[in-house]
């Protein structure tokens, strides 16, 4: 497959020398291991560009007659006269490959050794070590990605949890492209008409119809919202849901962090105030990760070190996802809880848990109830911190996880923007559409309205690509690891 046929016409008139550059980006053969580093089983090495077939031909044994694209040939390396190692050849026709270019990969056995020297023998023929993310990047530059999918492959390989693979596999397979080009498509329908009509200017034409064009932006901006409403889903499932611990001291917020993570990582002692700074510590429950963060708690400060740990708490309160508030029902009263509730009224997200249990008179836990419920208090759990099995902790998780996920009210087929540069070029086009709603309700002219809608396509393009990105492109494929 050629360039694709979105590419701009800017795209091609970039300077000469990157021009050219480009090019030869495009032919020259670049090799990378495509295996992590080490030694294992096996290990592949990769090659992409015209006449890669060749230069591997050139160190076999013996040759493969009519090679085909597609089929995988068993040969000898060859080192100096002497046997390097015995492998698998996959040979991929230029269009047939990830890349889109002519491309080779070899399967050897997984020793440094081999790795390192097959390395060599092939930069002999003149191939070139690939930089970081050169082949996903000679893949978007030959019209094979478009660069959400692209950076899609990173965050496939990233994923470590199921969440995180399902947005990125989504991605990967374009629901998020083909949702902004047909965004990208409405707009410039409409930019046409618009600069048709200042073409037309002095006699006054309207071929844009200004009642419908306010129906479109609305309905655009609505869909350019939930897309970048999805990214703090979207963020949250790849950087992981933060979980704040908040509460007085010695409410057991230190005993529930070590429980849920099934390991001593906080001090717990009946001192209060032992948590004078924040401990943060992941863990994974049903394939979502979150991110338990033990703060100092809030309470009146006695000393300086104090102050600001309590003021971390704050800061984690208001940026958090989520804020677990852990109090002690029979060592505080009702308004005391009150008290504290409105100390936290900034958390986005307040679960409140009710913790030691055990030690709670049944009396005294019905009248606690009677109170959650005449203030409408929803998210409320009983717990012992220090008493729970292991079956009661991942029923506790699973249940704020599962609290915190309805919260989000992302539909389970809608595309999730996970990426922080999607999330701010949605945020831009936003601005724009709502220039052009205001445009058309102020009477704004012609021209400028055609700017501010330039501008959002703009900005939607930048996320797949298709306009001039090149400044991007760089600081996107250099994140990658080699041989992607
Ligand atoms: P923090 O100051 O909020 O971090 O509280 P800690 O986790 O250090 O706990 C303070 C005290 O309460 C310790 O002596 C814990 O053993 C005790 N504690 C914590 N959770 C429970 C519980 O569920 N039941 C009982 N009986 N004691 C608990």
């Amino acid at each position: 497959m050629g360039r694709p046929f979105f590419m701009p016409f800017a795209y091609y008139l970039c300077s000469m020398e990157t021009a050219a550059n480009l090019g030869k980006l495009s032919t020259d053969v670049i090799v990378a291991r495509a295996t992590p580093p080490g030694s294992g089983a096996l290990a592949i090495l990769r090659l992409s560009g015209t006449g890669s077939w060749q230069m591997v031909f050139q160190i076999l044994d013996r040759p493969i007659p009519a090679p085909k694209s597609h089929r995988v040939y068993f040969r000898n390396i060859v080192d100096d006269g002497a046997v390097l190692d015995e492998v698998l050849i996959t040979l991929f026709a230029a269009g047939k490959s990830f890349t889109g270019d002519e491309s080779v990969e070899i399967s050897v056995h997984g020793s440094e050794f081999i790795v390192a020297r097959m390395q060599m023998l092939l930069v002999e023929q003149g191939a070139r070590l690939a930089a970081p993310g050169e082949f996903s990047q000679r893949a978007f530059l030959n019209g094979k990605l478009d660069l959400a999918q692209a950076e899609a492959i990173a965050d496939v390989i990233a994923s470590e949890h199921e969440a995180a693979h399902r947005v990125a596999m989504q991605q990967l397979k374009g629901g998020f492209s083909r949702e902004l080009a047909d965004l990208r498509e409405q707009l410039l329908h409409y930019v046409s008409l618009m600069e048709l009509e200042l073409d037309f200017g002095e006699e006054d034409v309207e071929f844009a119809d200004r009642t419908q064009l306010k129906l479109l932006i609305a309905d655009l901006y609505a869909r350019t919202q939930r897309l970048y409403s999805s990214f703090q889903y979207g963020n949250a499932i790849k950087q992981g849901f933060q979980l704040v611990l908040a509460g007085r001291p010695n409410a057991g917020k230190s005993t529930l962090f070590n429980a849920l993570l099934n390991e001593d990582r906080a001090i717990v002692s009946d001192i209060a105030g032992t948590t004078r700074d924040s401990i943060e510590d992941r863990l994974v429950v049903d394939g979502m990760v979150l991110r338990l963060i033990d703060t100092a708690g809030i309470r009146e400060a006695t000393d300086v070190i104090e102050q600001i740990g309590i003021a971390r708490t704050m800061a984690h309160v208001e940026k958090g996802g989520a804020t677990l508030y852990l109090f002690d029902p029979s060592e505080m009263g009702e308004e005391d809880l009150k008290a504290d509730l409105a100390v936290l009224s900034k958390a986005r997200v307040l679960f409140v848990v009710a913790n030691k249990v055990d030690e709670l008179a049944e009396g005294s836990k019905a009248n606690w109830e009677k109170f959650f419920v005449e203030n409408d208090m929803q998210l409320v759990f009983w717990i012992s911190a220090k008493a729970m099995d292991a079956a009661q902790i991942q029923g506790f998780l699973g249940d704020v996880t599962r609290r915190l996920l309805g919260l989000f009210e992302v539909p389970p087929d809608q595309t999730v923007v996970t990426n922080l540069r999607h999330a701010e070029a949605l945020l831009r086009a936003m601005k724009e559409l709502e220039a052009v709603a205001e445009g058309l309700n102020s009477g704004l002219s012609g021209d400028l309205m055609a700017f501010h809608i330039r501008g959002a396509i703009k900005a939607l393009g930048e996320i797949t690509g298709i306009i001039d990105v090149e400044e991007i492109l760089g600081s996107i494929f250099s994140r990658f690891c080699i041989g992607k």
